[in-house]
């Protein structure tokens, strides 16, 4: 067993452990491997242990990869902010583009999906807890943006992605965590058909688990400590 394979049997267990706790079933959690700065050799290493959802947050990066794992059975995810310039390279590479935050950038990205591809998924990013320097829309601003999104002909809206700021215990991460499911429950009594509230990442899967997450994005718990900042 490899270490990375190690660290996903652990990263699994966390998250069958803390669906037990919430009384919720461990398939309804989906696990989003973060391979942001690590290589091909990585996310082959991953695949080989059955993981097969993969998220990269820098655009050039992340098409040398995909480029470079042609072929394998991946899913790709898109978590990056994407510059109005890039929209294409992010149509046409990614499965799931998780960091719409502008109206603009959704359309380009609609606009530009190539026609041989299934739609392409997407959740729009919320700046949950107000954060200063960091993209996401406003939470009184998502449902407007939601309707306008799902409305595009080549998107599939599918939820709402947040990255909180990191908080010191587990109480306060799930209250955070609690107001983003409650933003997600207030557009599927809207009568937005969603599906994916992608919250949690390695310090909060169990506060994520506990108030809703379906997706909880890892990756120095699987790959280990990234050497540049990301
Ligand atoms: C890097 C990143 C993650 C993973 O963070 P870890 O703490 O390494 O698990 C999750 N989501 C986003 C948007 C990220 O940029």
């Amino acid at each position: 067993m490899t270490t990375i394979c190690n660290n996903l049997t652990a990263v699994r267990a966390r998250i069958a452990g803390a669906c037990r706790e919430a009384g919720r079933e461990a398939v309804e959690v989906r696990l989003l491997a973060v391979s942001k700065t690590f290589g091909p050799d990585a996310v082959r290493e991953a695949l080989d242990a059955g993981q097969r959802a993969f998220s990269e947050n820098y655009l050039q990066e992340a098409v040398a990869k995909i480029d470079a794992l042609a072929g394998l059975d991946i899913e790709w995810h898109c978590i990056g902010p994407i510059q109005s310039n890039k929209t294409r390279l992010a149509a046409e590479k990614f499965d799931w583009v998780q960091s719409v935050d502008r109206l603009k950038i959704a359309e380009r990205l609609s606009a530009q999906r190539p026609e041989q591809l299934p739609p392409l998924n997407i959740c729009l990013q919320v700046n949950i807890d107000g954060g200063e320097n960091k993209s996401g829309v406003a939470p009184d601003e998502v449902a407007s943006l939601a309707r306008a999104v799902a409305a595009l002909p080549r998107l599939r809206l599918r939820g709402l992605m947040t990255i909180p700021e990191p908080a010191a215990t587990y109480e306060a991460q799930l209250a955070v965590h609690r107001q983003a499911r409650a933003l997600f429950d207030s557009l599927v009594a809207g009568g937005l058909p969603l599906d994916t509230l992608s919250l949690g990442m390695s310090a909060d899967i169990e506060s994520a688990v506990a108030a809703g997450s379906t997706m909880v994005r890892v990756g120095s718990a699987i790959f280990g400590g990234r050497a540049r900042p990301a």
